[in-house]
């Protein structure tokens, strides 16, 4: 990978992490002020689903910034954009589409079958 390419990539990155942190916090927000004006039995019911899917997009977004972090420990120890499991380099293309990927298209199917033997 060229430089300038994976100086782009780095860059896609941060702004990724930068506006997960965001919506992080406002999330976290909304969802106290839904908790407070939560009225009655229903209101209480939608607060509880509102709050439970708040809760499940925060833990995704979670995972997402901890595999953004770990992109760019690997940009600073020379080893991104190599996959895990076998090194092939992954390609800027797909890395631009995904710039969090681990693994190239091979090893990503072989897992995914993996996972679906074991699920
Ligand atoms: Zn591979």
């Amino acid at each position: 990978m060229r430089q300038d390419q994976l100086k782009c990539l780095h860059q896609l990155l941060l702004r990724q992490r930068e506006s997960l942190l965001n919506k992080n916090r406002s999330f976290a927000l909304e969802t106290r002020e839904g908790h407070v004006v939560a009225g009655d039995e229903a209101d209480i019911a939608t607060g509880e689903t509102h709050r439970n899917l708040s809760i499940r997009l925060i833990e995704r977004e979670r995972v997402l910034v901890a595999k953004i972090d770990r992109a760019l420990e690997k940009i600073s120890q020379g080893t991104f954009g190599n996959c895990e499991e076998c090194g092939e380099n992954l390609g800027y293309s797909r890395l631009k589409a995904r710039p969090v990927a681990s693994l190239c298209i091979d090893c990503k199917l072989a897992q995914e079958k993996e996972e679906q033997v074991y699920a």
